[in-house]
């Protein structure tokens, strides 16, 4: 099919983890993915190996989402060529926890202003249709596991957490305020490796927060020893537990988002959270353990202190999805740190 039959949408930060692989599946289901990313976090080599799978010239643009002109002028321009979006898929946002303690009105202007600059040019354009990248953050420590779409809010821990709740706040009201918005919250839980081939992967800048990078860091003799943060928890191990699931099984979560945001009645609105995990929760020690076995690799590691903020156990119910998006993981933990473990080879040290 050439790139002018197939529905157009606009993936927003799709140069970065998530948005490159949701493109690839994007790509495999017959859309266009039109690539926006002003490269903060990301590198214009992703846009180079979403390119090199799809064995296509996908368009990219670098423009700020708050850049409402420019916004403004890709989606007039996309409609004047007879490609109007038929959604959008709205990755790009500041990620880090830690950072955004530091610097609180930067994630509020970027996150939270972002999607409001987004919406704006959205509903003007008439594009209905949009699937958010939240977080199972906005449950902090839940009161059961595994935790489902119904369970409350919990203050947020952190200003990252806070422009989740509140990116889902504003598109609720947008959703309630324009007739025919169609607007899939899509929660995440824990997302790791990387695309089978190799060629596109998680790209963390310095030192990573999160356990697979430094791992896999770790593992290949980037850093010397891992710290597992905590082993007195009320776990079986006594080590944190989260729900680890495949970047492309999160990627595939969003083809089938967008398609359900397709076929809502074109006159109701609606807005609905979606869990996206495996179903399963693993411990830091049992991720090790995978690793080890998976991958023949040592793991240098020892046990730390506690990190502050640290939510003990959480994993996802994730039945709406199955039920609702037909959707659910198909790849198991091995095979995602066997994924990571490949993108870190080609990396090299
Ligand atoms: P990422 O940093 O790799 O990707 C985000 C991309 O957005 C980057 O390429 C960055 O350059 C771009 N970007 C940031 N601000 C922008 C702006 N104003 N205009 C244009 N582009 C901008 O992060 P990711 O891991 O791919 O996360 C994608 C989304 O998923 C984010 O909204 C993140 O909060 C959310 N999320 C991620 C995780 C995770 O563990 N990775 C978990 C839950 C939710
Ligand atoms: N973790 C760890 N050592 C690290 C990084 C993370 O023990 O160097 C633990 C962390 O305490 C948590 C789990 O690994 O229990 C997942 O952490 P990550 O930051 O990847 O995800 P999040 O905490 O946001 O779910």
């Amino acid at each position: 099919m050439s790139e002018g039959s197939r529905p157009h949408v606009l993936v927003t930060g799709g140069a970065g983890y998530i948005g490159s692989h949701t493109a690839v599946a994007l790509h495999e289901a017959g859309f266009c993915p039109v690539l926006l990313d002003n490269l903060d976090n990301a590198s214009i080599e992703a846009v180079s190996g979403v390119r090199e799978i799809c064995q296509e010239d996908l368009p990219f643009h670098q423009i700020d989402v708050r850049d409402g002109a420019s916004l403004d002028k890709l989606f007039s321009d996309l409609y004047a060529q007879g490609t109007p979006l038929q959604g959008i898929l709205h990755f790009a946002a500041h990620k880090a926890v830690g950072e955004s303690v530091a610097q609180p009105a930067r994630y509020a202007s970027n996150n939270v202003g972002g999607l409001a600059v987004l919406l704006e040019t959205a509903a003007k354009h008439g594009v209905n249709n949009v699937v958010f990248s939240s977080s199972c953050t906005v449950y902090g420590e839940p009161s059961q596991v595994p935790v489902s779409e119904s369970a409350p809010f919990q203050t947020a821990e952190s200003p990252y957490g806070w422009t989740k709740q509140a990116c889902e706040r504003v598109l609720t009201d947008h959703a309630q305020s324009l007739a025919g918005a169609h607007v899939a919250l899509l929660r995440y839980f824990n997302p790791i490796g990387a695309h089978p081939s190799a060629i596109i992967g998680e790209l963390p800048l310095g030192v990573p927060n999160n356990l697979i990078p430094y791992l896999t860091q770790t593992a290949s003799g980037i850093r010397q020893k891992l710290t597992v943060f905590g082993n007195d928890y009320p776990t079986p191990d006594g080590t944190c537990v989260r729900d680890y699931l495949h970047v492309m099984d999160l990627a595939e979560a969003h083809v089938a988002a967008l398609k359900w945001c397709k076929t809502q009645a074109s006159t109701s609105s609606v807005v609905r959270a979606f869990n996206l995990g495996t179903g399963q929760g693993a411990s830091v020690l049992e991720v090790i353990q995978t690793f080890e076995r998976v991958t023949g690799q040592q793991v240098a590691h020892e046990i730390g202190g506690r990190r502050a903020g640290d939510v003990v156990a959480i994993w996802a119910d994730p039945s709406r999805a199955q039920k609702e998006l037909a959707w659910s993981t198909q790849r198991d933990l091995a095979t995602s740190l066997q994924d990571a473990w490949r993108w870190q080879e080609k990396l090299g040290r």
